[in-house]
């Protein structure tokens, strides 16, 4: 009765975020969980199923961590709101943006925080082109991103985000964006042109930042050639743009590093995280800036930010992010997330050497990708008709196991980002579940 109820209450008054309403009107809400615990989602009919996707990319330290909600209340029943605008100030959110300032690589020294990914963009872009502003070149307002990329909802976030998907409510909602070639399926040399044409094009005296991430999640899990962002660092340089990587995603140990950027070595002007600083258990995220920029900032009088959210630097959710990262750090899990990372790629290479459909298999710490291709010699798809990811998708939900589809662009493409303390043991659960899973869809399939 209790979940009868639900289903009714759910298709009668809750719209769902990103979801096809008229679906999800007809079927209800295929999963209604109720509980976490480690890499484990159980539903409300016990069910219980590995969360291979960390949710949305972000529950880092996996679910039902005591400690997070012991910090929660220790801070709410202390101080569970103030303000932290203009000269107001608490104690979790000053010792958050010193955490930060010291976990991020280089010199971006310097945080803004906000309460997820979009902001954080939205964030930055007005960060950037305010501090083009102040340093005298008000020209410098467009922002340059790529196709496949992912950004968030919010205004600037949609108009940076490269699926053009997510234009179909109210198109790019902002002028000033733009979008060039990603390496995927592509050289770092064909990319890096990509975007030296697009500056040449426009003027580099009006570009503000080039934006990317990393890895591109939502896109399709694209990891970058070795040499790409040391060739976007420079042509950032030589042209005097801001680069902006958006570690959304990729921050707090995801990649098997830190921070994305640092299997490169490349320092960004300006990096925007969320996700898995709180590993979701708290909404917050944020803005890191370089020195230079946090110094003309500084320096200018009319440098005043006339930007900050309600809940910028929330306390309850910086002393969650705190105890997030304490956790992260004491458990070693960037370190888990290189290893199983290794382990979850040579499972997903043993399923391409014995299954025909499986294309391009990668990972890149715990953020993965298998491909599904009519033909992986020549890497031909099958038509989106055929739905294969959203097939496997099934199979594997049926089986106990989480994940996710990315089908822009006709791929079937199975992406995965389990929580960074996956044991050996686990991984290898859900290599062969994965395994099972596209068998039993190959079976299905005549090519
Ligand atoms: N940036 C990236 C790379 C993301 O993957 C996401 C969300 O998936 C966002 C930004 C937007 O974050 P949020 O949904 O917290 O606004």
């Amino acid at each position: 009765q209790v979940k009868d109820n639900l289903i009714e209450w759910d298709k009668n008054h809750f719209i769902h975020p990103t979801s096809s309403i008229k679906e999800q009107q007809e079927a209800g809400p295929k999963c209604i969980f109720e509980e976490g615990n480690g890499i484990y989602l159980k539903d409300i009919d016990g069910k219980e199923y590995i969360d291979a996707m960390s949710s949305l990319w972000n529950v880092n330290i996996g679910h039902g961590r005591k400690e997070l909600a012991q910090a929660a209340e220790e801070q709410m029943s202390k101080l569970a709101f103030s303000s932290a605008f203009s000269t107001f100030s608490h104690e979790p959110a000053i010792r958050l943006a010193k955490k930060i300032a010291g976990l991020t690589p280089g010199d971006l020294n310097a945080v803004f925080l906000t309460s997820g990914g979009s902001e954080s963009n939205d964030s930055a872009f007005k960060l950037a082109r305010h501090y083009w502003m102040i340093s005298g070149k008000p020209e410098r307002r467009k922002i340059i991103s790529r196709k496949k990329a992912y950004h968030g909802v919010s205004a600037g976030a949609t108009s940076a985000t490269g699926i053009p998907e997510f234009w179909k409510m109210g198109g790019m909602l902002v002028p000033d964006f733009l979008h060039v070639e990603t390496p995927y399926e592509i050289g770092t040399e064909e990319a890096i042109n990509s975007i030296r044409k697009m500056i040449e094009q426009e003027g580099p005296e009006t570009i503000a930042a080039f934006l990317a991430e990393p890895v591109q999640g939502a896109g399709g899990v694209i990891i970058p050639p070795d040499d790409y962002f040391r060739g976007v660092r420079k042509l950032c340089d030589e042209y005097g743009i801001l680069f902006i990587a958006d570690e959304v995603i990729t921050g707090f140990g995801r990649t098997g590093k830190m921070f994305g950027l640092e299997h490169w070595d490349v320092v960004p002007d300006m990096m925007t995280f969320a996700k898995g600083v709180t590993s979701g258990y708290f909404p917050l995220g944020g803005v890191a800036v370089s020195d230079s920029i946090h110094d003309v900032l500084k320096e200018h009088s009319t440098g005043t930010l006339f930007h900050g959210f309600t809940y910028s630097g929330h306390p309850a959710a910086s002393a969650v992010a705190l105890k997030n990262i304490e956790i992260i750090e004491n458990e070693g899990l960037v370190e888990n997330a290189q290893k199983m990372g290794e382990e979850l790629l040579k499972g997903f290479r043993q399923i391409k050497e014995q299954i025909d459909i499986v294309g391009d298999v990668r990972s890149i710490g715990l953020l993965g990708a298998v491909e599904l291709v009519a033909n992986p010699d020549t890497n031909k798809r099958f038509t989106p008709e055929r739905k294969v990811a959203a097939k496997v998708i099934q199979a594997l939900h049926d089986r106990g196991v989480i994940c996710r589809a990315v089908t822009y662009d006709s791929t079937d493409i199975i992406a995965f980002a389990p929580p960074l303390i996956i044991t050996r043991e686990q991984v290898n659960d859900l290599v062969q579940t994965l395994h099972d899973a596209i068998l039993e869809v190959r079976k299905t399939i005549t090519i």
